[in-house]
């Protein structure tokens, strides 16, 4: 912010005398229910780490969709730390335009978290996530808001014809997306696709770190919003490198565990690794009264016996686990505490309007 001059036709001032305390009230409102003065309908969220070269088109490409969307838009690009020189081209490219906003993080912390900082500064009612390199076509935008008209809160991109290669992106996504379906619940064809969009209050109670932004659909899915995918376009990268390699799957697989975990157990640890305690230790124990009395009773000897060795094993297992599930409940009461994380989500509030 700062970098733009508010002379715009695009977007109007804030309305005079608003404090910044009652406009952030403003754009917690929840969706479809009023737009104040001067917030835009639709952000446009794009992280941006060193594409010098595909600025020009981006910027040209957006343009033409945006002009036609009702209730107008805005443009927050997240440059990612680039070295190229991104951020000076965004700079003097767009000081004209009143409709973009450039934020320029730091140093290189990640696709998830620019698109957090986008998403924080983001004032629309409905949120598009686009990636910087075109691969995403903007001409599907509005297809996207037809389609969350129609009700839903998440509609996410499906690139049927990817134009990426197949042993290292294409293979790869089909098993993990398969898996990430199956394991959180949310089906999609695509979860890798960052085009996308949301409504501002489903993503704004999403708390996301690490590499999770490819799973916003399923951990939106916890709050019990409506998903809908459709196919758009996606071409193949025209100028510039990808900047991802083969190892994404690795980590896309183990921030699946992590995102299972976070959707079913992470309310209550003690069921699940009580769970497994429990089983341990009871297969130990029934085993060692089995020993014990082959011992007294039989009078056979079972110092050698590597079952007994097992038997022990699984009593110490299951004390373990069992004490790993308590220490996991009082770190998940530390989170929601720390957090003043609700345990719900609201969809809406009918009655009087505050
Ligand atoms: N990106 C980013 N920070 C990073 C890596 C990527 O902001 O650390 C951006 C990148 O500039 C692009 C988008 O995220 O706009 C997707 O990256 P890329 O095209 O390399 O991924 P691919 O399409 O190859 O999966
Ligand atoms: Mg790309």
């Amino acid at each position: 912010m700062g970098i733009l001059k508010p002379t715009t036709n695009n977007q109007q001032p804030r309305p005079q005398g608003a404090s910044s305390e009652a406009c952030q009230q403003l754009t917690t409102a929840p969706a479809g229910r009023f737009r104040p003065e001067g917030r835009p309908f639709l952000s446009v969220v794009i992280p941006i780490y060193n594409e010098v070269e595909n600025i020009d088109s981006l910027y040209r490409a957006l343009e033409k969709e945006l002009d036609g969307i009702k209730g107008g838009a805005e443009v927050i690009a997240v440059d990612d730390g680039s070295s190229d020189g991104s951020f000076d081209l965004l700079r003097s490219m767009l000081q004209k335009n009143g409709r973009w906003r450039i934020i320029r993080l730091r140093r290189n912390f990640g696709q998830t978290a620019a698109m957090t900082a986008g998403f924080d500064l983001a004032r629309g009612e409905v949120i598009i996530t686009l990636d910087g390199d075109l691969q995403n076509d903007p001409a599907d935008i509005p297809q996207l808001l037809a389609k969350m008209e129609e009700g839903y809160d998440v509609v996410s991109g499906w690139r049927e014809k990817r134009r990426d290669k197949f042993v290292t992106r294409r293979l790869p996504s089909m098993i993990a997306n398969r898996l990430i379906s199956r394991l959180t619940g949310v089906a999609l064809h695509d979860y890798g696709c960052t085009l996308k969009a949301y409504r501002s209050d489903v993503i704004k109670g999403v708390h996301l770190y690490g590499e999770l932004h490819r799973f916003i659909p399923a951990l939106a899915g916890w709050m019990g919003v409506r998903v809908a995918e459709i196919k758009v376009r996606h071409h193949p990268r025209r100028a510039g490198k990808s900047k991802y390699g083969l190892s994404r799957t690795v980590r896309v697989m183990l921030d699946l565990i992590t995102v299972k975990f976070m959707l079913t157990s992470a309310t209550r640890p003690m069921q699940v690794f009580g769970l497994f305690g429990m089983i341990a230790s009871s297969l130990g124990l029934i085993g060692g009264i089995y020993m014990t009395l082959l011992k007294f009773i039989y009078h056979v000897s079972i110092g050698g016996r590597p079952l007994l060795l097992m038997f022990i094993m699984l009593i110490f297992v299951g004390i373990q686990f069992i004490s790993i599930g308590l220490l996991g409940e009082l770190v998940i009461r530390t989170y929601h505490e720390a957090q003043s994380k609700p345990i719900y989500a609201i969809r809406e509030i009918a009655g009087r309007e505050e």
